[in-house]
This record gives C-alpha cells, sequence and structure tokens, in this order.
C-alpha cells in the first residue's frame, strides 16, 4: 500500500471508530436511565424518549437527538449503522440508508 493510501485508510477508519464509539456511549447512557426509571428516581415510562448522542465521526459534534428507546434498538438492528443528524453524514465512509424526520441512518462502507 502506498503511503497516501495508507494514511487514508487509518483516517476513514478512525472516523468510523468515532461513531461506533458514540454507539456504545449511547448504550451505556439508555441503561443507566432505564436503571434509573426502573427505581423510581426518574419519573418516567421505559419506552419515553431518551436524548441519544448524534454518532457521527465528527470529533467535536455534542449534539443529542430524542428517541424512543424501542426505535433506537431497531435502528441499530444492523451492526454497521449509526444514526447521526441530517448534514453530519460523511459519504465517503458511509451511505444513507434511511431518513426519518431530521435525522439519517448511515450504513459505514467497509474499508
Ligand atoms: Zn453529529
Amino acid at each position: 500500500m502506498r503511503h497516501r493510501e495508507h494514511d487514508e485508510h487509518h483516517r476513514r477508519r478512525r472516523l468510523q471508530l468515532n461513531e461506533k464509539l458514540f454507539e456504545a456511549l449511547n448504550h451505556r447512557l439508555e441503561e443507566r436511565i432505564q436503571e434509573l426509571r426502573e427505581a423510581g428516581l426518574i419519573p418516567e415510562d421505559p419506552d419515553a424518549p431518551i436524548r441519544y448522542m448524534c454518532e457521527c465521526s465528527r470529533e467535536d459534534c455534542r449534539e443529542r437527538f430524542a428517541m424512543e428507546p424501542e426505535e433506537y434498538a431497531r435502528l441499530h438492528s444492523e451492526p454497521a449503522d449509526c444514526v447521526v443528524l441530517q448534514g453530519h453524514e460523511m459519504l465517503d465512509i458511509e451511505v444513507v440508508v434511511d431518513e426519518i424526520g431530521d435525522l439519517l441512518v448511515v450504513r459505514k462502507r467497509p474499508v
């Protein structure tokens, strides 16, 4: 592999890992919120929307979107998929597979 291609491969890989990191954080966030709901510390139904973090690959993105846990789980049934805000997609590492309001479901291209 030539040097530049090598760097490009690493750049894409890093961007994709960043998305997977935010997905993992969202799963932890959801778990914690569901524990607090079950314990009665947050007065909400278990299926009430949760404010998840945008799963895009911008390292400085701190935006959130509200979604019911059931829908969040459904959108992640494909392991390569992430949910990002409109305009946060990066088409050189992923393709848009679904559009829900101001959100996009993106699927990572193999690197
Ligand atoms: Zn974002």
